[in-house]
């Protein structure tokens, strides 16, 4: 039978395609029914886990189906189009308004400064040219070089960071996190800050462990070391999961535009923003803190609204997904969802932390994710790792990710939860059930596993408990 041969009625497993290999290398000569085309791609990309029992990932995984509707049907939208679609941009431009006031601008005029992205990895990026350009005006301004420009994180940082420091050779200075300084310390940023800085990076919510950088703590430091030295560092809020949180769950707390020296903040609009992926939020505390290099304004429908990205075209779909939110949930929604995220999580913490292989990295939980290691005293007993429990957990579908601290706490494996809309109370329950049933029977092994034996044999070399062969540095959701 010759390839396209096939007659209508031949059932999509029936076909000559699904006996063969999909294309790997070349473009097939002949195309396929669209049945047994999509059935292929579908099959390839069937879930390795239900996204809702995936507690690795920061990303949104729910939405409602009017949400799910609205994004669908804005599929074939291209966000630059903005002839044809010009309301795209100005709900674009309404979106990061909303954005500002949460983090409370102080910038008066109708359309606030702010950029889409991608995700928080191009909104950091965004940022963090900004702060670079503005370092260079500044020098080139007094006449000094301008070559080597540094900007100070601790080593919880995102890989982002990483990519922004290789891509613009920017060098990165970090401080290691540690148990007696488990976030930034201000004093050690400002040990690290010359007049090459071109700004400090503070996380709210660090992928790593969940915990916040104090950033009022490094404003006020920051604040004191500018005047004496007549620098001005400013600060870059990387707040991917923070941004969405800090305003509903602890609306008091300073971290944001309220704090003199953070002129720019980035977030993710697909983590606690509750939108699909991929979609970010860069916000500066005003205009003049934007580059003109990085801007030009367009003026429709009465609406003059800067635009900046690294991007020329994108999906809009996201935007619309976006604005839905905002309307459908308001402040209110945003702050009912997001508290039920946190109390599922603190929940989940508790019940963890009562468990006696296991302690928390943290007593508090500031956003809805935790993360927690085995007890130093149960440890060397055991005769398997977390990374046994995460592959049994993986057998109930279940996706909690183990894994090795940043530099300098290594020797340390945690697990790590994410709780996220579309987690309930309910599911936590399943969740510790199937957790404790693992670990019986992990107790019950005669022989230590492979990975148990691995970090032994680390141990007796290295002096410290096996992490990872290898890695440069996991990635991070
Ligand atoms: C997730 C995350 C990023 C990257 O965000 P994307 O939206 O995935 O591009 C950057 N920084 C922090 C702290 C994050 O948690």
């Amino acid at each position: 039978m010759e390839k396209n041969d096939y007659r209508n009625d031949t059932a999509v497993f029936g076909s000559e395609e699904m006996l063969q290999p999909a294309p790997a290398d070349k473009l097939p000569m002949h195309g396929t029914r669209p049945e047994v085309a999509y059935q292929m791609v579908k099959d390839e990309t069937f879930a390795q886990t239900q996204p809702r029992l995936n507690l690795a990932t920061f990303v949104t995984t729910y939405m409602d189906p009017f949400a799910t509707r609205l994004m669908n049907e804005a599929i074939s939208i291209n966000y630059i189009d903005e002839t044809e679609y010009p309301r795209v941009a100005v709900m674009s431009a309404k979106c990061i308004n909303i954005m500002a006031n949460l983090w409370n601008t102080p910038e008066q005029s109708k359309w606030k400064t702010g950029a889409l992205a991608i995700g928080s990895s191009e909104a950091c990026m965004l940022g963090g040219v900004a702060a670079w350009l503005r370092w260079r005006e500044r020098r080139e301004a007094q006449g000094k070089p301008y070559d080597k420009p540094n900007f100070v994180i601790s080593t919880g940082y995102q890989v982002v960071w990483e990519k922004f420091a290789d891509l613009w050779q920017i060098e990165m200075r970090t401080i290691p996190l540690s148990r007696e300084h488990p976030t930034l310390d201000a004093q050690a940023v400002i040990a690290k800050c010359d007049e090459n800085t071109i700004c400090v990076v503070p996380i709210q919510g660090v992928t790593w462990t969940g915990l916040n950088d104090d950033v009022e703590a490094i404003d006020k430091a920051l604040d004191e070391y500018n005047a004496r030295t007549g620098y001005d560092i400013p600060i870059h809020v990387d707040a991917a999961s923070g941004g969405f949180i800090l305003p509903f769950i602890n609306p008091e707390k300073r971290w944001d535009f309220r704090l003199k020296w953070v002129l720019s903040i980035s977030t993710s609009g697909h983590k606690y923003g509750l939108v699909y992926p991929g979609l970010g939020w860069v916000v500066w505390k005003d205009k003049k803190y934007l580059p003109g290099k990085m801007s030009f304004s367009v003026n429709y429908l009465g609406a003059d609204i800067t635009q900046v990205g690294l991007n020329f075209s994108r999906p809009a779909a996201q935007i619309l997904g976006q604005y839905y939110q905002f309307i459908r949930l308001g402040y209110e929604g945003y702050k009912q969802v997001q508290s039920n995220s946190m109390e599922i999580a603190r929940y989940l913490h508790d019940e963890i932390g009562k468990m006696p292989q296991f302690a928390n990295y943290c007593d508090e939980v500031v956003n809805p994710l935790f993360i927690w290691h085995m007890c130093k005293d149960y440890a060397p007993t055991a005769r398997w790792t977390l990374y046994d429990l995460q592959d049994k957990l993986k057998q109930n579908g279940w996706m909690v990710p183990a894994y090795s601290m940043p530099k300098d706490i290594e020797e340390m494996v945690v697990m790590r939860i994410v709780v996220r809309q579309g987690f309930s109370r309910d599911m936590a329950d399943m969740l510790l059930d199937d957790m404790r049933a693992a670990i019986t029977e992990l107790e019950r092994l005669e022989y230590p596993t492979p990975s148990r034996l691995a970090q032994d044999r680390n141990e007796k070399v290295n002096g410290s408990v096996f992490t990872h062969t290898g890695h440069k540095r996991e990635k991070q959701h």
